[in-house]
């Protein structure tokens, strides 16, 4: 591929100026594509702007056609929709070559794992592939409760409840219990399903600092008293950073300050602690040190769908009120067995567990040593390489591809440009070997 030649400009500038080149083609195409076709439209609607009836013309639809648009005039392949053609772990084929694969959060390697297919098959013959209802009308099948019980032992709580998607758990269950007269205070790098839940709940809204516990506490002292509830929002491990937050501090200061404290363990279960248990386990927490411990079942436990686990009030609340939950058909029993059976399966296996911290750290200490930007990544799971340009994300990422590398760039508007990188997907089932490979090229390439 021929690289283009950029001049050495501001990345903001190089921005505006290519926004601007092609917003006046967007111009010239919506001209040339009507070309006169719509009829004339008399009374009232004629004086509705066209912006207000055409999906072409929609802000976000604009804003994805400037971003693709300016992708193809600077050469760059697009990096997103790639057809994998087979279970996605440490390797991937895509288009019949097999790539090095850093961008599937199948850390444990348990999607694919015989067990866990076995579990899965075996619950299509016995339930069919769909409950076809919501789980508390004629959804409900002993599966379900057995994972949820599985995961209410693992965090030590009373309970817990699964959902159908882990992006509508959090908008759910934030959306349904808080309100108007209530704050949400949430790390500067939370993710979208916690904004989404606080924008459906109408709670205000005040993030802080990365990791920074301090400026929290300023925060409360500050403003607890002025609201009714008030919850916390951490992750277990940051999905685009990998680190993760000092939790013993965050306990006691919600304590303190009488607020309720949540951990999306997305990204933690599987991948800290001894045993994978999560940052619960990491820091020898009690499982009621945090109000709401929620997690995913698409990383570590192979399947997809989402869950909240604590007390039984919070549960059960959930269970007959989150609209998400109630309204929403059951999870496939397949999915749902499949995501016990690598729950089951990750507590036996305490060397994948511990393979995966090492594969991560040899990964972070090689990339370092290599002089890349890895922020602040503590090597668990995700490992960023911070480029500050979407456009050199897309380049690096398709080299890499080139160079039988497969690894996804994160670009605006899914981060500020300032912070536009490649992020790693590190899995227990990378080599020492294929990860040598890759910081070379990286190195290479960089
Ligand atoms: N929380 C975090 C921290 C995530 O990274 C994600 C997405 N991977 C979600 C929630 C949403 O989960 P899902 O993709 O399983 O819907």
């Amino acid at each position: 591929m021929i690289k283009p030649k950029l001049p050495a400009l501001a990345a903001g500038l190089k921005n505006k100026l290519i926004q601007q080149a092609l917003e006046r083609k967007l111009r010239q195409l919506d001209t040339e594509r009507d070309g006169g076709a719509t009829p004339l439209i008399r009374g009232v609607g004629a004086t509705i702007p066209e912006d207000f009836y055409r999906f072409h013309l929609h802000p976000g639809y604009k804003q994805i056609r400037i971003i693709h648009d300016g992708a193809a005039r600077l050469g760059l392949q697009d990096p997103f929709f790639k057809l994998h053609e087979g279970n996605a772990t440490d390797q991937t084929t895509i288009g019949g070559q097999t790539y090095i694969n850093y961008a599937s959060y199948n850390y444990l390697g348990m999607s694919g794992d015989p067990v866990v297919t076995q579990a899965a098959k075996a619950a299509i013959d016995r339930y069919g592939t769909s409950v076809s209802a919501s789980r508390l009308v004629s959804g409900e099948r002993p599966v379900h409760r057995e994972l949820e019980m599985a995961l209410a032992r693992l965090y030590e709580v009373d309970d817990a409840v699964t959902f159908v998607s882990g992006h509508a758990t959090n908008v759910s269950t934030i959306g349904y219990l808080f309100g108007p007269r209530d704050l949400v205070l949430h790390d500067e790098f939370i993710h979208n399903s916690v904004l989404q839940g606080i924008q459906l709940a109408g709670a205000q809204r005040l993030p802080f600092p990365h990791n920074d516990w301090r400026a929290l506490d300023r925060l409360l002292e500050e403003h607890r008293k002025t609201f009714e509830r008030v919850l916390i929002v951490l992750e277990g491990i940051y999905s685009m950073d990998g680190d993760y937050p000092d939790l013993p501090r965050f306990v006691e200061i919600k304590r303190r300050h009488r607020a309720f404290l949540m951990v999306d363990e997305a990204h933690s279960l599987g991948v800290l602690g001894a045993h994978g248990r999560g940052i619960r386990e990491h820091f020898g927490l009690a499982g009621t040190d945090v109000d709401i411990w929620m997690g995913t079942l698409s990383k570590t436990l192979a399947g997809c769908g989402g869950y909240i686990a604590g007390e039984s009030a919070l549960v059960e609340h959930l269970k007959f009120l989150a609209p998400g939950f109630l309204y929403s058909v059951g999870m496939p029993p397949s999915v749902a067995a499949a995501s016990l059976a690598a729950l089951k399966h990750m507590l036996t296996v305490p060397q994948r567990v511990a393979t995966l911290q090492a594969r991560g750290r040899f990964f972070l200490e090689q990339a370092r040593a290599a002089g890349v930007d890895t922020g602040s990544s503590q090597g668990l799971a995700v490992v960023p390489a911070i480029l500050r340009s979407s456009i050199k994300a897309t380049q690096l990422s398709s080299q890499l591809f080139e160079r039988g590398i497969n690894v996804q760039p994160i670009v605006y508007p899914a981060v500020p440009e300032k912070s536009a990188r490649l992020r790693f997907f590190i899995s227990c089932l990378h080599s020492e070997a294929q990860i040598e490979q890759t910081i070379e090229a990286l190195a290479a390439l960089t």
